[in-house]
């Protein structure tokens, strides 16, 4: 039988010294009704119990393989989706009770950029009326003052000259700019946030820096807040101050991007930094390791530790209790077993599956 999971403490929108976080996503659970057959239906918790808050200007990646939960936490934050159970606050207030005209002025200040420049874009408007269609619809300047905000927005994402460009329709440009045309489209509301899906995720590879970077520089130049989802642990670690690491539905690591990359303190983020290529003169690149399996199915999670049945550390007691977010050094979380009682300073060291006992010598070497 499981050990009942003590629950995890609900966090408040409000943090320390009474400051607002712009946004706050307060134990959010989403549930899908997913078909299993003719007749049956299963259902799947692709968002499970997920907190965490963003501040004005901050940017932070939410990193995870596909099945992770990462698209469905950008639909919720966007507000595309309603948390069956939770809810996200935006300067403290709840997005789901917010009226028809509160919502109106939250999606003028929270924008997204989703993965497939193809489909987001219109395909009969031309890049111009693409990049102004915010504008009208959120009643922003006189044609004239829109022109001009379109123009600066175009140079901004570099899609230049701008004469040239505004004409042209999606199918007249490379992937890349497409993806620049979503940029700018997001950009020209001024917005306060910005939700990344996958940004480069079907860009061609000789793209994919430029447009991070891109997306860096506006970040810094506006002082835009940036919610940055992918699956790629490396391009967070130019991109974010924080990271979010997910792993079915549940966020397992938490804390600044330099010092969960520096010392990763769940074996789910060790596993991800060991499988990100690295240049090698012999073979152009090479993976420190692999993670071994297949993530299980969100509609049937493991007992216990959701990462047991891949976990090279699991021990006594791993497929039973389901460890909560503990802090374990000064702004690092991770929801892990081995750190019940355990200080930081301390790095993972592998060992045999099943080598060790829970109450033996689980202390990894300092
Ligand atoms: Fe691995 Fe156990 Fe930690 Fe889960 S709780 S990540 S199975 S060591």
């Amino acid at each position: 039988m499981n050990a009942p999971a003590s629950p995890s403490p609900v966090p408040s929108p409000i943090k320390g010294e009474g400051q607002l976080a712009l946004l706050s996503v307060l134990d959010a659970s989403v549930v899908f009704t997913a078909r299993k057959g003719l007749f049956a239906a299963a259902r799947v918790r692709a968002l499970d119990g997920v907190s965490l808050h963003l501040d004005k200007g901050e940017s932070l990646s939410v990193v995870g393989e596909s099945g992770s939960g990462k698209t469905t936490l950008a639909r919720v934050v966007l507000g595309l989706q309603r948390p069956a159970q939770g809810q996200v606050a935006y300067e403290g207030k709840d997005i789901g009770r917010a009226s028809e005209g509160q919502l109106k002025e939250f999606r003028r200040r929270a924008q997204g950029i989703f993965q497939d420049p193809f489909s987001s874009l219109d395909p009969y408007m031309t890049v111009g009326q693409i990049v102004e269609e915010p504008l009208v619809i959120h009643h922003v300047g006189s044609p004239a003052q829109r022109v001009d905000k379109v123009r600066q927005a175009l140079e901004e994402v570099r899609l230049t000259p701008v004469s040239e460009i505004a004409p042209k329709f999606t199918h007249q440009l490379s992937g890349g700019q497409r993806q620049r045309v979503a940029i700018a489209r997001a950009l020209v509301l001024e917005p306060e946030l910005i939700v990344a899906d996958e940004p480069v995720s079907m860009v061609d590879a000789s793209s994919r820096a430029e447009i991070l970077y891109l997306m860096r520089e506006l970040q810094e130049r506006h002082g835009t807040a940036f919610l940055y989802i992918t699956h790629d642990i490396a391009t967070a670690y130019h991109f974010s101050q924080r990271i979010a690491v997910m792993y079915l539905g549940r966020i397992v690591e938490t804390g600044p991007t330099r010092q969960v990359i520096g010392n990763p303190l769940h074996p789910y983020t060790q596993a991800l930094l060991q499988a990100v290529p690295e240049p090698d003169p012999a073979n152009r690149f090479r993976r420190r390791g692999m993670l071994a399996g297949e993530p299980p199915s969100p509609a049937n999670p493991p007992a216990g530790c959701r990462f047991h049945p891949r976990c090279p550390y699991a021990f006594e007691g791993c497929d039973r209790d389901d460890p909560h977010l503990l802090e374990v050094t000064q702004g690092q979380e991770a929801a892990c077993r081995l750190w019940k009682g355990l200080t930081a300073g301390a790095r993972l060291t592998e060992r045999a599956p099943g080598s060790a006992g829970e109450g033996d010598d689980r202390k990894p070497p300092s």
